[in-house]
C-alpha cells in the first residue's frame, strides 16, 4: 500500500478487522512494521487474532495516547504527565480559587470532563460564552490551564502532536486504526498528516463528515437466536448451564469451545451476581469491568479505612474482628453507634485502636504511610501519589478527595484468563466465536445520550463550538447492533419479567429447551434439607402463649428463648420492686411514689401464677381485701393497657375463675386495674365486677382458647406467616431457616 488514508467503512461485524488484519499480515510477512491503534481493552483480542496466524515480529499495539506520546518523545517535546486524578485535583483547586472552599470531588469531576471534551476537539477557553454555566466553565478552564503550567494532560499530548515534526523511528509500513466508535477532528487531522508518510487504514462504522470511504463493507449474516426466560434468575442459570456445555469437552457431551472463543455481555450491575455463581458452576468467568484502585485487595482496605460511616464490614476488613462481627450482626454503622457498641460490649480497646488508625495526625502523608504499612499494603506509591493530589486540592479535608481518587481513576485492563463477562462499552471492538448477551430488553443497552450540563445542543451549533459533536445523535440503534454482533453465533437472552413487572424485550424470542444441570447443587436431588419443626414440650403454656399460638406457633417457640423481646408491653421496673420491696423506699424517684401508693401495695403479691387445666395464668399483681380481689396489670412507664379480648386473655380468665367461685374462699367482687410504673393505678371501670355477672370478653376468649389448646396438644410449632409478621421481632428467621 502506498502512503495515504484508507477509510474502511462497514457496520458492526462486517469484517473490517479481518480485512485490516489481512493487510497487516501481508506487511508483517514481508518483514515490515505495523502499528495497530485501538482501545486499551481491545489489545488482548487483537494480539490473539494475530497469534492464531503464527508468530510475527514488527507488530505494535498502541492506544492513540501512546502514539502521541511516541511522536512527542521522538520530537523531544515531552513534558511531565498529568494523569486523570491529577486533572480532577487541579480543576478542584481552580474551583476553590474561584468560588471558595466547599468544592466536592463530584463537582470537580464534572468540570474536568467538560474541559477534556473541549480540549479533545481543539477548543480553548475563549471559544466559550462568558455567561451562565458555560461562562463558569470558561473561567475554571482558564484557571486550570494556569495551574497546570508545564505539565501535559492527556489532551495536551493530542494537541502538541499536531504540530510536532513526524520523526517516526523506526518508521512503520502500515498504521491500522480499528475498534473505535468515532475519531475526533484532531485525531483525524493527525492521521491525515501521518498518511502523507505511511499508509493508514482507518476502520469505522460511521465516517466523519468529508471523508470518503476507500472500501465499504456489508454486514455478514451471523447465527443469531433470541431466547426468553421467565425471570432474571432463570436467565442467569440458563446462561451458566449453556456456558458449561459450551466449554465441556466433546467426549463429555459438551461443545469443546476454548474460553477465549466465548464471551458474555451483560449490564454492569449484573456482572457481580454472575461472578458469584462461577464457583458453584465451576466456570472460568472473568470480570471484564473497568477496575479502579479501590477495587483491588489493598484498595478495599484503604477504602474501609477512609469510610465516612464505618460499618462492621469495614472493621472486619481492617482486622477488628470482634467489634466488626457484632456491628455486622446488629447492622450498625457510623462512629457514634460503633463507639456505643464497643462500650456496651467491653471492646473499647478495639475501638480505640480503630479510631487511632483512621485519624490523621498533623502530617497526613506520614500518617497514611504508617496506616498503609499497618494494613499490609505493599505497593504504597499509587495510594500515596493520590493522597498528595488530594492534599493539594482538599484543603483541610483531604480524605474525601483521597477516597474519590481511589474510586474513580481506572486501572489499565488486565490480560484475560477465562470467559470475559463484559459490560456493554467494554465489548466494543471485541468479538468471539460465540457471544451471549444478557438482559436483551428495551432500555438496558444505551449510550445514555442526553443534553450536556454546560453546553446545550443549541450552543453546540454556534461559532467555534460547532466543532463539538451533538449529544443527541440517536446512535443507540447502531450500538444495539454492535452489542448483538459480538460473536459468529450470538445468543440474546432476556427475562420476561422481574421484580418491577414485565420487561419489554428488544425482539421477541423463543423459550429455550431446558439444559442439563451444570453444577453439583443442580445435579443433586431437589429435596433440600428442611429441619423438622419444633414440638411443644412438656409443661403448661401460659394463656397468653396460647393466644399467640393461634397467630404463629413458631414464634411462640422462639419466644421461649427470648422472653424479654417477646413481651408486648413488659412491666419494666415492677420486677425490681417485686424483688426488693421496701428496699426501694430510699430511691429518690421511686421512694415518694411508693409511699403515695401504700394502700394499693399493702398485701400485693407480684407475678402470681395460677395453674389451671391445660394452661397457666400469669398475673402481674393480685391483692385480696376481704371478699374483694384486686387484679393489676402492671405496665412499663407511660404504657397504655390492652384490654381487648383479642389481645389479652389473662385477667379475663382470672376474673372468671374468681367470680364463678372456683376458689375455696368466697369472692364477691373483683377490681381490675392498669398501673404504669411510677404512674397512677387506673381502674378498668368505676364499679367492680360482681359475682354472677356476665363477662362479655369471655364469649370471644372461650372458643379461641379451646382452639389454641387443641393446637398445643397437636404439638407442632410451625410458622404461620401473615400480617402479624410485620410486628415479629425475629426478623424472618423462619424463612431463612427454610431456604
Ligand atoms: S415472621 Fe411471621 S411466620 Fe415467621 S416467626 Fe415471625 S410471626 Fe411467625
Amino acid at each position: 500500500m502506498k502512503p495515504g488514508l484508507y477509510p474502511l467503512l462497514g457496520p458492526p461485524a462486517s469484517g473490517k478487522t479481518r480485512l485490516a488484519l489481512a493487510h497487516a499480515l501481508e506487511v508483517l510477512r514481508g518483514r515490515g512494521r505495523v502499528w495497530w491503534v485501538g482501545l486499551p481493552h481491545q489489545r488482548p483480542y487483537v494480539l490473539e487474532l494475530f497469534g492464531r496466524e503464527g508468530a510475527f515480529l514488527g507488530l505494535e499495539y498502541l492506544s492513540f495516547q501512546a502514539l502521541y506520546y511516541r511522536v512527542l518523545a521522538e520530537a523531544g517535546r515531552l513534558g511531565p504527565l498529568l494523569p486523570g486524578a491529577g486533572r480532577v485535583a487541579l480543576v478542584g483547586e481552580a474551583l476553590r480559587g474561584l468560588y471558595g472552599p466547599g468544592v466536592a470531588p463530584g463537582e470537580a469531576r464534572l468540570f474536568a470532563r467538560a474541559i477534556a471534551e473541549l480540549k479533545r476537539f481543539g477548543l480553548s477557553p475563549f471559544a466559550l460564552p462568558k455567561d451562565g454555566e458555560a461562562g463558569r466553565l470558561r473561567r475554571v478552564y482558564l484557571a486550570y490551564e494556569r495551574l497546570k503550567r508545564g505539565s501535559l494532560d492527556y489532551d495536551d499530548f493530542r494537541r502538541y502532536a499536531q504540530r510536532a515534526p513526524l520523526r517516526l523511528f523506526p518508521k512503520p509500513h502500515l498504521v491500522v486504526v480499528d475498534g473505535l466508535r468515532e475519531v475526533g477532528p484532531l485525531d483525524l487531522a493527525f492521521l491525515r498528516r501521518l498518511a502523507r508518510e505511511v499508509p493508514v487504514l482507518l476502520a469505522l462504522e460511521v465516517l466523519p463528515p468529508g471523508l470518503e470511504p476507500w472500501e465499504t463493507l456489508s454486514p455478514r449474516p451471523l447465527k443469531r437466536e433470541v431466547l426468553r426466560l421467565a425471570n432474571p434468575v432463570e436467565e442467569a442459570r440458563h446462561l451458566l448451564r449453556a456456558l458449561k456445555r459450551a466449554l465441556a469437552p466433546k467426549d463429555l457431551g459438551g461443545e469443546g469451545l476454548a474460553p477465549e472463543e466465548v464471551l458474555v455481555v451483560a449490564p454492569e450491575e449484573r456482572i457481580g451476581g454472575l461472578l458469584l455463581l462461577k464457583e458453584e458452576y465451576g466456570l472460568p468467568l472473568e470480570d471484564g469491568r473497568e477496575r479502579a484502585l479501590a477495587d483491588t485487595e489493598d484498595g478495599e482496605k484503604v477504602l474501609a479505612l477512609l469510610s465516612p460511616f464505618p460499618t462492621g464490614r469495614d472493621l472486619l476488613a481492617l482486622g477488628f474482628s470482634a467489634l466488626g462481627r457484632r456491628a455486622l450482626r446488629l447492622g450498625l454503622a457510623g462512629e457514634e453507634a460503633l463507639k456505643a457498641l464497643a462500650q456496651r460490649e467491653g471492646l473499647q480497646a478495639e475501638w480505640e485502636a480503630f479510631s487511632t488508625l483512621r485519624t490523621p495526625g498533623p502530617d497526613p502523608l506520614a500518617w497514611a504511610e504508617e496506616a498503609l504499612e499497618r494494613l499490609g499494603v505493599s505497593a504504597k506509591e499509587p495510594f500515596l501519589s493520590r493522597l498528595r493530589l488530594a492534599l493539594r486540592v482538599g484543603g483541610g479535608a483531604p480524605l474525601a478527595w483521597w477516597r474519590s481518587f481511589l474510586l474513580d481513576e481506572a486501572l489499565p485492563p488486565g490480560v484475560g484468563r477465562g470467559v470475559p463477562v463484559l459490560p456493554p462499552l467494554r465489548a466494543t471492538g471485541v468479538r468471539a466465536r460465540r457471544a451471549y448477551v444478557l438482559d436483551w430488553v428495551a432500555g438496558r443497552y444505551t449510550l445514555g445520550e442526553g443534553e450536556d450540563y454546560f453546553l446545550l445542543e443549541e450552543l453546540r451549533e454556534r461559532g467555534l463550538l460547532a466543532r463539538l459533536p451533538r449529544r443527541l445523535r440517536g446512535l443507540d440503534p447502531l450500538f444495539w447492533e454492535e452489542v448483538a454482533t459480538r460473536g459468529e453465533e450470538v445468543y440474546l437472552l432476556y427475562p420476561e419479567a422481574g421484580p418491577s413487572g414485565l420487561y419489554p424485550p428488544m425482539e421477541a424470542g423463543k423459550r429455550p429447551d431446558p439444559l442439563p444441570p451444570a453444577s453439583r447443587l443442580e445435579a443433586l436431588p431437589h429435596a433440600p434439607f428442611r429441619p423438622p419443626w419444633p414440638r411443644a414440650g412438656g409443661g403448661l403454656p401460659s394463656v397468653e402463649a396460647l393466644r399467640r399460638l393461634l397467630e404463629c406457633p413458631f414464634r411462640v417457640y422462639l419466644e421461649r428463648f427470648f422472653p424479654r423481646e417477646a413481651e408486648e408491653d413488659g412491666a419494666l421496673g415492677w420486677d425490681a420492686l417485686a424483688r426488693e420491696g421496701n428496699g426501694l423506699l430510699d430511691h429518690p424517684e421511686v421512694g415518694p411514689w411508693l409511699e403515695r401508693h401504700q394502700a394499693h401495695l399493702e398485701g400485693m403479691r407480684f407475678f402470681v401464677v395460677w395453674e389451671r387445666q391445660g394452661y397457666r395464668l400469669c398475673l402481674d399483681g393480685v391483692r385480696r381485701e376481704g371478699k374483694a380481689v384486686h387484679l393489676y396489670r402492671l405496665l412499663s412507664a407511660g404504657a397504655a393497657p390492652e384490654w381487648d379480648a383479642r389481645k389479652r386473655w389473662t385477667e379475663w380468665k382470672a376474673m372468671e375463675e374468681l367470680l364463678e367461685g372456683r376458689f375455696t374462699s368466697k369472692v364477691e367482687e373483683v377490681h381490675l386495674w392498669a398501673w404504669p410504673w411510677l404512674g397512677e393505678p387506673v381502674p378498668y371501670r368505676k364499679c367492680p365486677f360482681r359475682r354472677g355477672e356476665r363477662l362479655g370478653p369471655l364469649e370471644v376468649i372461650r372458643p379461641r382458647l379451646e382452639e389454641a389448646l387443641a393446637l398445643w396438644r397437636e404439638g407442632v410449632l410451625s410458622s404461620r406467616p401473615g400480617g402479624h409478621c410485620h410486628a415479629c421481632t425475629f426478623q424472618d428467621v423462619c424463612r431463612k431457616e427454610g431456604e
